[in-house]
């Protein structure tokens, strides 16, 4: 059966706040006096983008790319692999159409940080800052984010083959 020309994917990810860390989402580091705890920075919101467009192309998940069991990964700038996932998909020929992501978090507010945020995705991805959407909501006090013990993420991701590509 031919390869769709249009994919899809999804990503999800969550990482617990903890004292002594340094609170980075997108990219970009917030002001707050927690931050995520991770094998990695703890990036939810890239994490969960790099998931999505790992989903879309087909090629499995963040953990089987880059393992938390690999000392190369241990505190390591999320960015290293969202560029590296690109490289990927640029390889196999998808170029990115769109990407959406939420950030649950109940504090501190993501609104004043978002711009920088898109800023910095687009350029990792190599993309138009307008491709990418961020969005930023409260879990209502409800769970474990909305006790602020942790920061979660949701992403989709549009790829595709453009018939240049496909030859
Ligand atoms: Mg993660």
């Amino acid at each position: 059966m031919a390869e769709s020309a249009i994919r899809i994917g999804i990503g999800n990810d969550i990482h617990r706040l903890v004292e002594g860390r340094k609170l980075i989402l997108g990219g970009v580091e917030i002001p707050f006096d927690k931050g995520l705890l991770g094998h990695s920075d703890g990036d939810s919101l890239s994490h969960a983008i790099t998931d999505a467009l790992l989903g879309a192309a087909g090629l499995g998940d963040i953990g089987t790319h880059f393992s938390d069991k690999d000392a190369r990964w241990k505190d390591a700038d999320s960015m290293v692999f969202l560029q590296h996932v690109c490289g990927l998909l640029a390889e196999r020929g998808y170029k990115i159409g769109n990407v959406d992501a939420t950030i649950l978090a109940e504090r501190p507010k993501m609104m004043p940080h978002i711009p920088a945020m898109k800023a910095k995705l687009a350029e990792t991805m190599a993309i138009d800052p307008a491709q990418l959407n961020i969005k930023a909501k409260t879990n209502e006090g409800l769970d474990a984010i909305g006790r602020g013990e942790a920061i979660a993420a949701q992403a989709v991701a549009l790829i595709f083959k453009s018939k240049a590509c496909d030859g």
